[in-house]
């Protein structure tokens, strides 16, 4: 295992796995290109023989392998995270080449933990997983068959990640200000920051961004902006506006904040009571919070 690159933050998720040996075969590309972790959600038939077998010698892979029961679980920590597609869906969504893909994840994964998702063999991502997800990548493959086996695909994506990696050993790991210069003048300077390596602060984590969602969703509807009878794409066009943008943990924390003001103007316009009444019982319930308990 190549010591030199810096792989450790990156992870191979398969959802709901239905063949152990693709796996085996996954935990075998993974250990070829480097990658050690890997996280099953929900795989039908696991552990097995077969996975093992088709493994070789990549079955510490399988022995450390996380088994989760949901895609959120898996990607809890997780500051980028990209789901494979072997298909166009209804909603576009930001989409990445291989190439792209793998540069974003070598860009990022120093300061975050990153998550490569790939799908169920016959029925590939839910609409729902494809939300989880900031970026969707796929493999142009040929339009004729261009579903991969599950295996190779995760291959050839941990290929051009490791390709990326291998191309920055040797860099800088903080871009320095001309570097930056260059880049907005040739147009890229949104990305080069965006991705950057110099970034201050981690991005939202994806538990983050769940707590995050539920909140905007609840502030929408006590708003009456949002109807939960009639949601129609509303809580999606959220996701992928902030999947978008890719808030780090401190913007989230603002948003955060500004929505607790929101509740707070909310309850007092709803109660009919002042700031003063409001602060006096938000004081007394956090003492009697704090109070120890006998
Ligand atoms: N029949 C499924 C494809 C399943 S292949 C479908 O049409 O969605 C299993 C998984 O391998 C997919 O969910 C995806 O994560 C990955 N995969 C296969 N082919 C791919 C491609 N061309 N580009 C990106 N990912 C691909």
């Amino acid at each position: 295992m190549s010591d030199k690159l810096d792989l450790h933050n990156i992870r191979i998720v398969l959802v709901n796995t239905s063949h152990p040996g693709n796996i085996g075969a996954t935990a075998r590309a993974m250990k070829n290109m480097g990658l050690r972790h890997l996280y099953l959600v929900d795989p039908e038939d696991y552990p097995s023989a077969v996975a093992t077998g088709r493994a070789v010698s990549a079955v510490d892979i399988l022995e450390s392998a996380v088994v989760t029961s949901t895609l959120e679980e898996a990607i809890v920590d997780c500051g980028l995270v990209v789901g494979a597609s072997a298909r166009s869906r209804r909603v576009p969504w930001p989409l990445l080449s291989p190439p792209q893909c793998a540069e974003k994840v070598a860009a990022e994964c120093h300061n975050n933990k990153v998550a490569l998702v790939f799908g169920r063999e016959d029925a590939g991502l839910t609409n729902e997983e494809l939300q989880l997800c900031h970026y969707h990548v796929n493999i142009p493959a040929d339009e004729e068959y261009s579903s991969l086996n599950l295996a190779a695909a995760v291959m050839v994506i941990s290929y051009e990640v490791r390709m990326a990696l291998l191309r920055r050993v040797g860099e800088p790991l903080a871009r320095t200000d001309s570097s930056h210069d260059v880049a907005s003048a040739q147009g890229q300077a949104e990305d080069v920051v965006v991705a950057g390596l110099d970034w201050d602060v981690p991005r939202a984590t994806g538990q983050q961004l769940e707590s995050f969602y539920t909140h905007l969703e609840q502030v929408m509807i006590d708003l009456n902006f949002h109807d939960p009878e009639n949601p129609r794409l509303l809580m999606m066009r959220m996701r992928r506006l902030f999947g978008r943008i890719r808030p780090d943990q401190m913007e989230i924390s603002i948003l955060r904040g500004l929505m607790s003001h929101i509740d707070m103007l909310n309850e007092r316009a709803t109660r009919n009571i002042t700031v003063e009444q409001q602060r006096k019982e938000r004081k007394n319930q956090n003492l009697s919070q704090s109070e120890p308990q006998v």
